[in-house]
């Protein structure tokens, strides 16, 4: 018998911990290649234990904080992982659905969709789960379903499964100051809106934003909320800065030690803007930050930052020689022998960097932005930080100079450890009523530039894989899958070869 009146949930591929390891979970995104789906599936997204009612061990950060906030004001909520649901039907009055990438058209989803033609797997994995039985017998016994997180807009484009599903409201933005509010409509049988759009005014205060009660997938906390670069593509930028205090940062880290989690991922826009004055890095604030979580997290704790900007690594470095201070005295020993990041190249023309993303090279002009971007991997190569970058092809204002600029500069990086993932442009921030960037636009240039990402990746993640990644015993199974997956990309290269140059020389 179930005793929750709200359920939260998502699909298989978000809930899960990707074995520890939150860069698996970025195969999610492709359709499965080279392998079976279920054995893609199992290396991107396998299973997280339960409790006897189903609740997960770990859950998407954000699922967490919509469940505190419920709980907080006095509801009978829980997440609820998918293959569980059906032990709640009849307690459940309202079905909350949130997802990263709920129709795989965020990037790089759409890219790889694009590419091969294929449905990537959280796309075909959520209207797998939407389609189950759990979830059908919720809607015809009345459940109110509502569906939201960062990838909300993408309803917008699948009216038809909007309805044919029966998703009663769609909540666009962040949801703190709203969602009681809701909830007690739902539960009175009150309309509701179709979608919601929480603009950056409706922005919930630190006091606003509750502690998870539960742990989060491999120890993600947030450390600050918003950016202020003002990237044109982007929309985190339309919202306000808040740093969370590191009272409540290290609040969050306990619940998810207590949970068994063994480490954190700092989550931020920026993390090395926690404190700042503006765009300019502070070293007291990060060094109390990096003191308190390696001492929470122990020595033996992985850390990993969610995403830095390059120009910060830079000044940080450069002003203070505060990465290698941090990656030196508290992050780096024996057990701990890399940092991984994601961090945003976007483009390698200063032309467009200007045109797009003017302040993403602040305190330094854009003018200067290949340099900076050499600059950074290399104090990140020197100290150990292994960073996912980011390009992004078919940008509204792009023009061929823009991208051969991108494909010559990119040489300049070759020697620096790192995986750098080229994505499609997809509309979204300032740019949000621009064309997508498909297949069909590609140029030469523009495989000048994938190829080039493709043969830095490869040679860099058999490096990575080789010295620093999935080096414990039990992750043996998805470290050979992965090195089968590489074999077969380069095989794969290796035949179209011929093809590929004849585009390049058109
Ligand atoms: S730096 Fe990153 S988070 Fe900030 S506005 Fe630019 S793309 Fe968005």
């Amino acid at each position: 018998m179930g005793r929750y009146e709200i359920v939260l949930t998502t699909d298989r591929t978000m809930m899960s911990n990707h074995h520890g390891k939150e860069f698996l979970g970025f195969m999610a995104t492709g359709p499965a290649i080279g392998v079976p789906e279920k054995l893609w599936s199992w290396i991107a997204a396998p299973k997280i234990p339960v409790d006897e009612e189903g609740k997960p061990r770990e859950a998407p950060y954000g699922m967490r904080k919509v469940e505190a906030k419920l709980i907080d004001a006095g509801f009978k909520a829980a997440i609820i992982d998918p293959d569980h649901l059906h032990k709640h039907l009849d307690s459940m009055k309202i079905l909350m659905i949130g997802h990263h990438d709920f129709f795989a058209y965020g990037p790089p989803s759409s890219e790889w969709w694009s590419i091969t033609g294929k449905e990537p797997l959280n796309r075909v994995s959520f209207k797998r789960f939407m389609e189950s039985p759990a979830v059908r017998r919720a809607k015809e016994k009345g459940v109110r379903i509502i569906v939201g997180g960062p990838a909300a807009w993408q309803w917008l484009w699948e009216l038809e499964l909007w309805h044919k599903w029966g998703v009663d409201t769609v909540i666009d933005g962040e949801v703190e100051r709203v969602i009681v509010d809701i909830v007690e409509k739902a539960l009175n049988d009150e309309p509701l809106p179709d979608y919601i759009y929480i603009g950056p005014r409706d922005s919930p205060s630190i006091e606003e934003i509750p502690v998870i009660r539960g742990a989060s997938v491999n120890g993600l906390v947030e450390i600050m909320r918003g950016c202020p670069r003002g990237c044109k593509f982007c929309s985190v930028t339309l919202r306000p800065l808040r740093y969370i205090p590191l009272e409540r940062i290290r609040e969050e880290i306990r619940v998810n030690l207590r949970a068994g989690v063994k480490g954190a991922i700092l989550h931020s826009e920026d993390v090395l803007l926690y404190g700042a004055d503006g765009v300019k890095p502070r070293p007291e604030p990060l060094i109390k930050l990096h003191d308190m979580v390696t001492k929470e997290i122990g020595e033996k704790g992985e850390l990993a930052w969610s995403h830095a900007s390059l120009a910060a690594i830079k000044y940080a470095e450069e002003k203070h020689h505060l990465v290698s201070k941090i990656m030196n005295e508290y992050v780096l020993n024996d057990h701990r022998r890399f940092l991984g990041v994601e961090v945003g190249i976007e483009t390698m023309s200063p032309r467009l960097a200007k045109i797009i993303m003017p302040a993403k090279s602040a305190p330094y002009p854009a003018s200067q932005w290949p340099d900076i971007v050499e600059d950074a991997f290399r104090i990140m190569h020197e100290n150990y930080i292994i960073p996912a970058a980011t390009l992004i092809l078919g940008l509204p204002e792009e023009k061929p100079e823009d991208v051969a600029m991108t494909a010559e500069q990119l040489d300049r990086l070759k020697p620096y450890r790192s995986v750098i993932v080229p994505m499609f442009f997809v509309p979204m921030g300032a740019l949000k009523k621009n064309k997508w960037f498909m297949r069909d636009h590609v140029t030469p240039e523009h495989i000048d530039v994938l190829m080039k990402c493709l043969h830095h990746s490869i040679y860099w993640a058999e490096d990575i894989i080789n010295k620093f990644y999935l080096k414990e015993p039990y992750l043996l199974p998805v470290r050979l899958g992965l090195k089968l997956f590489i074999k077969y990309i380069k095989w794969k290269v290796n035949r179209l070869r011929p093809q590929i140059e004849a585009l390049l020389r058109k």
